[in-house]
């Protein structure tokens, strides 16, 4: 048998990055001559192995047929016969296509290293088309490798394309199509990951919410970039500037859905978009069964994110409002994601990118006022159960109305 580095780890190596995950491909091997070696055998689906001992991935080289809808509708054939080229063309991208044994002696049938070099993303066949992922995929290496000077070949975008009018991206689970769109958050552009979605009209089929954005005009006064589509691109590239976690990068996507509601004979204004907004919050957050945490500050960013940015005007009951809103008291790293994504909105705006955003420590110091409030002294005067509550906001209020006057002295 032989075995060959593949995917990733021959791709980051050849890009000098450092390389996170190894995937080996075996050839000329059986199930049972794996198995003897003491591999593990993972996966009910194909023939992938973990090392025993380094617990790496090793898969039987294999070629694939289309036989149903998405991403699991393929039915395999891995036998000792199957040749690595052959099981190299069944991969996304010529980049990711390429192999190389123990000595680093590159096999590249798809010249993936030529696509290296000129910085492309392209298809390695046709076969591209039979697996909706792809389009999340490529859209991800996209955002991945942006700054480094990648871009989507043409034709491949015409696949992308035509796998997203075909309406088999709504043949993915909500896993699979999460598992991409975090990883992609992720990474250093990931605006970039939704606007490749957006060029081969996946983002029409996955996220219709964000679509809708694009062409939605805003008030040039605080907005100079008008569109709300830009914006949201914008906001989600200061996220990543400012190495939020991906709770923040998910609530910056979707905190103005509620503009693409507005009837277009208010533009450029989005009276109470924060409330229309929060159903189409929902329906995103469902559909791809997002984690609750982002889930939740998607939903609070969404609804108060206005509160945030006119946070020194507010008066200090409805400060307190916001605060016991966000349960300031027990959930401290909720209400400083809050501020984040507010931040990241503020900062989305053409040429405002550096623009000074005091409302952040503001908040800050007004949740410090609030939580600095001790309820002993409340026990001690005999108060108890709801009316301890009630006192206990009482004195909060005081503190912030405080904590206001000496802000504005
Ligand atoms: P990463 O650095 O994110 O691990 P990777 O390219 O190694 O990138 P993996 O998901 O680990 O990505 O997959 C390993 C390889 O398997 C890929 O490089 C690609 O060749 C192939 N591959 C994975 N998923 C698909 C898919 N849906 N369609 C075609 N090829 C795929
Ligand atoms: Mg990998």
């Amino acid at each position: 048998m032989q075995i060959f580095k593949v995917g990733g780890a021959v791709r980051d190596r050849l890009l000098g990055i450092p390389v996170t995950d190894v995937d080996r491909v075996v050839v000329g091997a059986t199930t049972e001559e794996m198995l003897a070696q003491g591999f593990r055998p993972v996966g009910a689906d194909f023939p992938v192995f973990l090392h025993p001992k380094t617990g790496e991935e090793y898969a039987l080289a294999r070629t694939e047929r289309k036989s149903g809808r998405g991403y699991g509708g393929f039915t395999f054939h891995a036998s000792p016969g199957v040749t690595l080229e052959e099981d190299l063309i069944r991969r996304d991208l010529t980049i990711n296509a390429m192999a190389e044994d123990d000595q680093q002696n590159l096999t590249d049938p798809y010249h993936g290293q030529r696509d290296l070099e000129a910085r492309i993303l392209r298809h390695v066949s046709p076969a591209f088309a039979e697996d909706p992922l792809r389009v999340l995929r490529v859209a991800r290496f996209a955002a991945r490798y942006a700054s480094l000077g990648f871009t989507v070949a043409p034709e491949t975008l015409k696949l992308m394309r035509q796998l997203s009018e075909s309406g088999e991206l709504q043949a993915l689970t909500a896993e699979r199509s999460w598992k991409e769109i975090s990883r992609a958050l992720m990474e250093d552009q990931p605006q970039v990951f939704i606007q490749v979605l957006r060029d081969c009209g996946a983002l029409k089929e996955l996220m219709p919410e964000v679509d809708a954005l694009f062409g939605v005009p805003q008030p040039e006064v605080h907005h100079p970039e008008i569109d709300t589509g830009l914006h949201t691109l914008s906001v989600l590239e200061q996220s990543a500037l400012h190495k939020q976690p991906l709770t923040v990068r998910w609530a910056c996507l979707l905190h103005d859905l509620g503009k693409g509601l507005t009837p277009e004979e208010e533009w450029p204004r989005h009276i109470a978009h924060e409330h229309t907004g929060l159903k189409l919050i929902k329906a995103v957050n469902e559909r791809f069964k997002a984690p609750k945490d982002c889930q939740e500050l998607a939903l609070l960013v969404g609804k108060y994110h206005t509160h945030c940015h006119r946070a020194l005007e507010l008066k200090a009951s409805t400060l307190l409002e916001l605060l016991q809103s966000f349960d300031v008291y027990r959930r401290p790293q909720r209400f400083e994601e809050f501020i984040g994504a507010c931040e990241m909105d503020a900062r989305g705006r053409k040429g405002l990118e550096q623009r000074s955003y005091p409302q952040a420590d503001y908040l800050r110091g007004a949740a410090q006022a609030a939580r600095e409030v001790a309820v002993q002294p409340l026990l001690e005067k005999g108060f108890k159960g709801p009316e301890l509550g009630e006192a206990l906001k009482r004195e909060r209020l005081k503190a912030l109305k405080a904590y206001k006057d000496k802000a504005s002295a």
